[in-house]
């Protein structure tokens, strides 16, 4: 027999009920289940199978549009460039440009990914420690908005590329303020000890001879400190305070500074952990650099994609273990990464309507792969679950299909929109031809091999 649930404490995970208000892109209805906006998840899962990605083009809207009004509300003039790698399905980066955000992209994918999606090169933002010749080549050719220079090395590499082109790189300098986002430690980035952006105090001198260089010309300065940061306000305002002086002083010796450029990292409520609201960071933003009186860039990805994803996926068989009740999905570790990987909670909802109202006893919620990590919950308070039953791993959006990988030959999951009542598949399930396809044996082991 299952240990009876303990009773609720501060410590309780929160109920299914409490997930789904948190939700507003989620319901349960009587007879359908668990819907996202108007579509049973039930009806996906019967069209597309599992495990499936599942995104609310409606959630995005509204969220793009929250952040968009917040730091409008804290009279800056401030354009969003959606950070791609969160989550680069096209459906998802047509619904954000229709919004009209603009991008921040990492590579040469990402970069064609904005561009295929309808992103104007104009509102293009190319961040990234390692950006290869061929990747500032296109980034050039395309003439994206701006570059951000994330080291002295680069800057010469871009000046003498851009400078044989014939080209001008509005670039800014990546700016490491040496502050702790107070994060997993895999995504705090704007320490000293990190790998990102130019120590602060070299920055003055670095940006003054960005301004000397041929094929460069210096736009601003570019923050960003980490990921889901849901700890206050304090390392933002810290790292946007040290944004203004730099900006003061950089203004001060008469160099070009245009816009600042604040990065993403704004955190969400996986769990029911306090998150700052866009109106905080906006508030943050307005107090430290707001008498600069320049307009700022926003960078983030988690918080636009991550709360409208949710991946969907069928019960494999409970198991009966040594105390121990498991649950054995068929998603896994390489759908889902974060759980193994950041050691990330995240909602579990049952979406058939008799399981939601069913009896709880603690599960482990465990994936198929060969590996102890590939762990997605431990002693989650879920009802007994048959062979078939569909649950949805909650605030998948982000970080989500984007780090998938096919370990264990395990094909990449299809990937849904939803928009109002309608659905569609908006990348197909990897075939396993697909998967092959790529793969060949040399001559010399080729013979008596299956044709
Ligand atoms: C990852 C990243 C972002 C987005 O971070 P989120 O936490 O998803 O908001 C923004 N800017 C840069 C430079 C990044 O590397």
């Amino acid at each position: 027999m299952a240990a009876p649930l303990p009773i609720a404490s501060a410590d309780a995970d929160p109920s299914f009920a409490e997930l789904l208000a948190a939700r507003p892109h989620l319901s349960l209805h009587a007879l359908d289940g668990l819907l996202v906006e108007e579509v049973p998840l039930a009806r996906i899962a019967a069209a597309v199978g599992t495990p499936s990605w599942v995104y609310s083009a409606g959630a995005l809207r509204r969220r793009a549009r929250a952040l968009k009004a917040a730091l409008a509300g804290a009279g800056l003039r401030a354009s969003v460039h959606y950070a791609v790698k969160a989550n680069g399905n096209l459906a998802v980066l047509r619904v954000l440009a229709s919004e009209g955000l603009g991008a921040d992209v990492v590579s040469e994918g990402e970069l064609r990914l904005a561009r295929a999606a309808g992103i104007p090169a104009s509102a293009i933002v190319f961040s990234g420690v390692g950006k290869t010749e061929r990747e500032l080549r296109l980034a050039l050719a395309e003439d994206i908005a701006q570059i951000n220079i994330e080291s002295a090395e680069e800057a010469a590499m871009l000046s003498a590329l851009a400078a044989s082109l014939g080209r001008v790189a509005r670039v800014a300098l990546r700016v490491n303020p040496d502050v702790d986002a107070r994060t997993h430690a895999k995504i705090t980035t704007g320490r000293s000890e990190n790998k990102f952006g130019v120590g602060i105090d070299d920055a003055p001198a670095l940006y003054a001879r960005l301004a000397a260089m041929p094929g460069l010309r210096p736009v601003g300065i570019a923050m960003h400190i980490g990921s889901q940061i849901t700890s206050g306000m304090a390392a933002y305002r810290a790292a946007y305070a040290r944004m203004a002086e730099l900006a003061t002083v950089l203004i001060g010796r008469g160099l070009p500074v245009e816009h600042l450029d604040c990065g993403g990292g704004l955190g969400i409520p996986y769990r029911d952990e306090p998150a700052p609201a866009p109106e905080a960071l906006a508030g943050a933003i307005a107090a430290t650099l707001g008498p600069l009186g320049l307009p700022v860039m926003l960078e983030p990805g988690r918080w636009i994609a991550g709360p409208p994803g949710l991946l969907l996926s069928s019960v494999v068989l409970q198991k009966q273990g040594a105390g121990r009740r498991f649950l054995v999905l068929d998603a896994a570790m390489n759908d889902l990464v974060r759980p193994a990987m950041y050691e990330a909670w995240h909602g579990i909802l049952p979406v058939s309507p008799a399981d939601c109202a069913a009896a709880l006893a603690p599960s482990d919620v465990v994936g198929p792969v060969c590996e102890t990590g590939d762990t997605f919950a431990r002693g989650r308070a879920l009802p007994s679950l048959q062979p078939g039953a569909l649950v949805a791993l909650l605030d998948a959006g982000a970080y989500g299909a984007v780090m998938s990988s096919t370990y264990n030959m395990r094909p990449l999951a299809a990937e849904v929109l939803v928009d109002g009542s309608r659905f569609a598949v908006v990348r197909d399930r990897q075939g396993y031809e697909a998967m092959l396809a790529g793969q060949r044996l040399p001559d010399w082991l080729a013979e008596g091999a299956v044709p």
